[in-house]
């Protein structure tokens, strides 16, 4: 199990990574971005994931990422580094690419919405994909479908940076196991009344999610 897996247990988040702040006002009041009680906002946190993911979903919905595209526009990506995503080799790697248009994201996205027994037509920017996985009956269930949705973006993101830091070729089936992994992992410890196992969850995660 890696460390970033574990779940910490804790609510409160470390707020200095994601509100940067200047003269002593943050910049990014959380909970205002896109409206005084935008939507995403409670989706991210009512999460499972551990408080390091939910730090870096916000970010990714705030287009705050290390992305290349991101990188380069700070100009701290070196001219000679090649801008390319490096999971689908076809196209700059933006956020918006990466997580949803890339061809490799594409997959990922609808082998686990095949997982959930569902089919749909899967959005081109992050925001939209959270809001619409969102699956359940109770206010605890759709968080559960909120804590794939984190570990998806997360596997992901890893999948990446193995690809561009350690020269490894995407793996599909690796990313789609750690997802299914981490997100059990990450229910099981936050939910008292989840008493599902990894066999189940692997097999039939809506079901899951209604029993419990
Ligand atoms: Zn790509």
């Amino acid at each position: 199990m890696r460390r970033s897996d574990i779940p910490d247990g804790a609510e409160h988040i470390n707020l200095a990574d994601i509100s940067h702040k200047q003269n002593g006002t943050p910049i990014i009041e959380l909970g205002t971005f896109g409206g005084a009680s935008d939507p995403v906002f409670n989706c991210v946190w009512s999460s499972s994931g551990p408080s390091n993911v939910k730090a870096f979903s916000w970010r990714l919905l705030l287009h705050r990422l290390p992305t290349k595209v991101n990188l380069g526009r700070r100009q701290i990506l070196l001219s000679q580094t090649d801008p390319v995503c490096k999971l689908c080799a076809g196209e700059e790697e933006a956020a918006s690419h990466l997580f949803c248009s890339c061809l490799f994201a594409w997959e990922v996205w609808s082998c686990c919405y095949c997982w959930f027994g569902l089919l749909t037509v899967l959005p081109i920017k992050p925001r939209e994909h959270l809001l619409r996985f969102k699956f359940g009956w109770n206010k605890d269930q759709i968080s559960g479908s909120y804590t794939v949705w984190s570990a998806v973006v997360w596997s992901i993101w890893l999948m990446q940076n193995e690809c561009v830091f350690r020269n490894r070729e995407p793996d599909m089936n690796s990313v789609l196991e750690l997802i299914k992994w981490r997100s059990w992992l990450w229910i099981k410890y936050k939910w008292r009344g989840f008493a599902s196992s990894f066999f189940e969850w692997y097999s039939s995660p809506l079901l899951c999610l209604a029993s419990s």
